[in-house]
């Protein structure tokens, strides 16, 4: 019979025998709830011999319940000191790899063997944004990212124009891929529990953007300007990228958008015709 590591004993043992001490800096909070590894894993619709991809595995928790899915798993670790605590508790598990290395540095593609594959993670939340954007722009062949971040992360990235919660990492996130939360967690699922509330979000990722852009970089400057103050109208903040006003307000007449509102009401549609406004008078 395999032992289940995501029980409060298990972290506990394995820690006080390989003597860890969970890093804050490292945003090291292991999941101790078997209910909530086995939800993130139906989440991710693994079939088996399919390659994913792990970040942050900690002890093990999580890889674990991706191993007994029988999915092909990566995972990759930064702190040294977790490698032969993995080697251990995965001792069992042919189908896991793990990996020493900083997400935000390692060549993934060359990783995962150029082939589709799926994130399965339980994010260090200290990096949330700067992993899912990167993954995102990399235009990796990933088909699915199912991850647990702050609540409040993935409200933002779920969040509708108007809404409080809408900003640059709701379009972004909405413009690659379909995302929607899947389930709350409570911090007592996790050792040490974080001082936030959590939430496991899938975001399936599209085949096709969902607006045409002539230029996607200037989707990103009009998106990044149009929140860069919110308090701001549309063509007052949008001076942050340069333009001059006379430009601006071309640019707003040829996308027949209204300046004075705030970019905050902003649709993705709404953005894109901004960019190829953008595109076709200045680009
Ligand atoms: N997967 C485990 C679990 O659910 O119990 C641990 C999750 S813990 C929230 C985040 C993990 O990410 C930690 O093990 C931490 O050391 C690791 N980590 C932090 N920064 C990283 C980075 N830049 N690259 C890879 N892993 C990182």
């Amino acid at each position: 019979l395999e032992s289940i590591i995501a029980s409060p004993e298990v972290v506990h043992y394995i820690c006080k025998r390989f003597g860890i001490h969970m890093s804050k800096k490292l945003g090291q909070n292991f999941l101790i709830s078997r209910h909530v590894v086995d939800d993130i894993v139906k989440a991710a619709q693994l079939i088996p011999g399919e390659p994913v991809l792990e970040i942050g595995p900690g002890i093990g928790t999580l890889t674990q319940g991706l191993a007994q899915s029988k999915a092909d798993v990566t995972a990759v670790e930064l702190d040294r000191r977790l490698l032969e605590v993995l080697d251990t508790t995965l001792a069992g598990y042919e189908n896991v790899r793990i990996i020493h290395g900083d997400i935000l540095k390692v060549n993934i593609p060359e990783l995962m063997n150029n082939q589709p594959f799926k994130v399965v993670a339980n994010l260090p939340y200290y990096i949330t944004t700067p992993i899912i954007m990167s993954l995102l722009e990399m235009k990796l062949p990933i088909e699915r990212l199912v991850v647990m971040v702050q609540k409040e992360v993935a409200e933002r990235m779920v969040a509708k124009p108007g809404s409080k919660a809408y900003g640059a990492l709701s379009v972004a996130v909405q413009y690659y891929t379909e995302p929607d939360i899947v389930f709350e967690v409570s911090p007592k699922s996790f050792l040490p529990p974080p001082e936030v509330t959590s939430a496991v979000i899938r975001c399936r990722l599209r085949k096709e953007p969902p607006v045409q852009v002539t230029d996607e970089k200037l989707l990103f400057r009009v998106i990044k300007a149009a929140f860069a103050q919110r308090r701001k109208t549309f063509s007052n903040t949008m001076k942050t990228t340069g333009l001059t006003k006379e430009q601006i307000g071309a640019i707003l007449d040829k996308a027949q958008i209204d300046g004075n509102l705030r970019g905050e009401t902003f649709t993705l549609e709404d953005f894109a015709r901004l960019a190829n406004a953008w595109h076709a008078l200045y680009g």
